[in-house]
């Protein structure tokens, strides 16, 4: 009997667990060497014209981003409603208000088309999702953007590494990008986030806001004549900041990516062989002439399936096979479709695909055999 298959796991060794043990021994746990070591391998990573910042979450980065960039009470920010919750709630915090907008049938990213169609004077700022791990039309978006004068903070949440065009996500032309390294991304710190941009007075804010609106340079500038106790609060801030715990895994994980990638592209390339003749929709690759970091692999049951969605799920986990739904989509949460009258009809193919869908099992530390195992079970289900 083959042991149930988790929907996902981390993949976490040996290495991860002694650069822990290594700050736990060291007397300093919060943000100190491994916080600095890990942001400036990053910014190795995505290009070295970007200041990359270390957060406790993608969430707290969507925040810092969106205050940095002064969005505030009367201003409108658009995204989908196929997304975590985390990329709306942040435009709430500051007291602006969320536009959606429904997504692309193939790629299920934004429709360039609805976007267009939703800006008004109050639009301040638009935040692609890039889902699953597949670049959004970001050519198409950047020149809607300089054309309306609107800001673009990616949510990368899913898209490390991710290409566009050959540019890796984070390198792009937008004004700040926010990666998660949440248990389940491609590359985990069990919490946190990074948030990359190229502007120094935006770096400069978030510093500053990450950590109760301290002012480092201030500081800095003043060490040599002021004590070192001294310190001066410029704003009312938030704890953002990331620990050398999660530093410190951060920086393993990082040096492991390219592997990881290879492993997902891998086990995405025998999804797409194996499911091939099955009634489903199988996830769109490529259409930026991009790579897809494949976070998640989403499946959408065609119109001739011999069952439901619901059923699908129910069977898969009769097998031990766990999955998952990315996502109730935001027009469907009490508190979204109250807050703006949300209907499903509203966003017609976010909400077909949202009742046709499911994840399956994809990640570095699944083998060979359970990917074989997920696909004999959905061919037995489904051919
Ligand atoms: C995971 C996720 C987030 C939030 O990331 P955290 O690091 O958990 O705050 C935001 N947006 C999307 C699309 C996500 O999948």
């Amino acid at each position: 009997m083959i042991k149930n298959i988790p929907f996902s796991i981390p993949d976490i060794d040996e290495t991860d667990i002694l650069a822990v043990i290594d700050v736990l021994k060291s007397g300093w746990i919060t943000s100190g060497p491994k916080v600095k070591e890990f942001e400036s391998n990053f910014q190795e990573f995505i290009g070295l014209d970007v200041n990359a910042i270390a957060v406790n979450s993608a969430t707290s980065g969507l925040h810092l981003a969106l205050e940095a960039l002064n969005i505030g009470r009367g201003d409108e920010v658009i995204t989908t409603t196929l997304t975590f919750t985390a990329t709306a709630e942040v435009v709430r915090y500051l007291g602006a208000d969320v536009k959606f907008v429904d997504v692309d049938e193939k790629t299920l990213n934004i429709s360039v088309d609805s976007l267009r169609k939703a800006i008004s004077s109050k639009t301040k700022a638009i935040i692609p999702v890039h889902y699953a791990g597949l670049s959004c039309d970001m050519d198409q978006i950047l020149s809607i953007a300089e054309e309306f004068n609107l800001k673009v903070i990616e949510d990368a949440a899913h898209a490390l590494p991710t290409t566009c065009n050959g540019d890796i996500v984070g390198s792009l032309k937008s004004d700040i990008t926010v990666f998660s390294f949440y248990a389940n991304k491609t590359m985990t710190t069990g919490e946190g986030g990074m948030v990359v941009t190229r502007h120094s007075d935006l770096v400069k804010r978030m510093k500053i806001m990450r950590l109760h609106g301290i002012d480092r340079d201030a500081f800095d500038r003043f060490q040599s004549k002021k004590p070192a106790w001294y310190y001066e609060i410029i704003a009312p801030g938030f704890k953002y900041n990331m620990t050398d715990i999660a530093a410190a895994m951060g920086i393993c994980q990082l040096r492991k990516l390219p592997r990881f990638l290879e492993r997902r592209q891998y086990l995405a390339k025998r999804y797409f062989d194996a499911l091939v003749d099955l009634p489903l929709i199988l996830p769109a690759d490529d259409t930026t002439g991009g790579t897809h970091s494949w976070h998640l692999f989403v499946i959408r049951l065609q119109n001739n399936a011999p069952m439901s969605r619901d059923e699908l799920i129910q069977t898969l986990s009769d097998q031990g096979v766990g999955t998952s739904v990315h996502y109730v989509p935001l027009h469907r949460q009490p508190y979204w479709r109250d807050e703006y009258n949300l209907t499903n009809d509203m966003f017609p193919v976010t909400d077909r695909a949202y009742q046709t869908m499911l994840s399956i099992p994809l990640y570095t530390a699944m083998s060979d055999e359970q990917q074989d195992r997920v696909i004999q079970v959905l061919r037995e289900a489904l051919a």
